[in-house]
């Protein structure tokens, strides 16, 4: 049995590596919804969402991990967000004008940064990732290897419906690790099939990945699409843009629409609603933040 969107995580028994798989169906496929992705972009976005899963079932409880790519080349900006409770969102916009392009030429003039935040972080740090690798699984591999000095091996999938992939990563401090079992190990992860997912992930694909190794398998657990958008957030965008550009949309077209980017859900602020916002202290000055 496997659950549609999980991520397990595991132990090897006898070498100083720890690891996870996932699996994302219903929640890849809601961040999709609405969005006509080509083909390059939903690829890299369903990596991230995979890599941001996998990154996230590590981290303390409270916190979230954000992925950002932004620039001014065909991939303009992609976040992907992924709580310690494995509830994520993304998006991305792009202008491949056409062109089938790789990951490489997507992420030409981009930059790509890892933020670690939350109530349970007392400072929230952000690692920059260099994209200039082949995939994403690469260039986050590098970085997790020289910034974070933690050797990994990270192989991502993503079809238009269903992501995945598995992270292996050497655990600091607990032992040598045989040259050779890595490499070995890292090939046994490059290993993973689009097939292997659409089967639904499970202990029987990770004792047939790592047949040779003893892993210690812990229990599944759910990741979900959530989006942390409300009203009052996106009132706050508002009062950002300020009252005159606020009215003056209500002006033209009878009321303002702002359109959650990750979601998709639409809100609607009538000419009340828009006098009522500037007329209330707003956060800036009501209320500390
Ligand atoms: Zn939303």
């Amino acid at each position: 049995m496997s659950a549609n969107d999980t991520v397990i995580p595991f132990l090897f028994e006898s070498l100083p590596v720890r690891g996870a798989l996932v699996q994302l169906s219903s929640s890849w496929q809601r961040m999709q919804e609405g969005r006509q992705y080509v083909e390059p972009v939903a690829e890299v976005l369903g990596h991230a969402a995979a890599a941001s899963a996998l990154i996230a079932q590590s981290l303390k409880s409270d916190s979230n991990i954000t992925l950002q790519i932004s620039g001014d080349g065909p991939l303009s900006m992609l976040v992907m967000q992924c709580s310690s409770k494995l509830e994520m969102r993304g998006m991305a916009h792009a202008d491949l004008g056409g062109a089938a392009l790789s990951y490489a030429e997507m992420v030409s003039r981009a930059q790509c940064a890892i933020t670690v935040d939350g109530s349970a972080i007392e400072r929230p740090y952000q690692g920059i990732v260099d994209v200039s690798g082949e995939s994403l699984a690469a260039s986050l591999e590098t970085y997790y290897e020289r910034s974070a000095q933690i050797p990994s091996h990270l192989a991502l999938l993503a079809e238009p419906t269903v992501a995945g992939g598995l992270l292996l990563q050497q655990m600091p401090g607990s032992g040598e690790l045989d040259e050779d079992d890595w490499r070995r190990l890292g090939m046994l992860a490059a290993t993973l099939r689009p097939d292997d997912m659409r089967a639904g992930v499970d202990m029987g694909l990770l004792g047939r990945l790592f047949a040779d190794d003893d892993l210690r398998v812990f229990a599944g657990r759910d990741a979900m699409f959530r989006c942390r958008c409300s009203r009052e957030r996106t009132e706050d965008v508002l009062r950002m843009l300020g009252e005159q550009e606020a009215m003056e949309s209500v002006q033209t077209d009878g009321a303002v629409d702002v359109t959650c980017e990750y979601c998709g859900r639409k809100r609607r602020f009538d000419e009340i609603d828009i006098k009522r916002l500037f007329a209330l202290p707003g956060p800036s000055s009501g209320r500390l933040h």
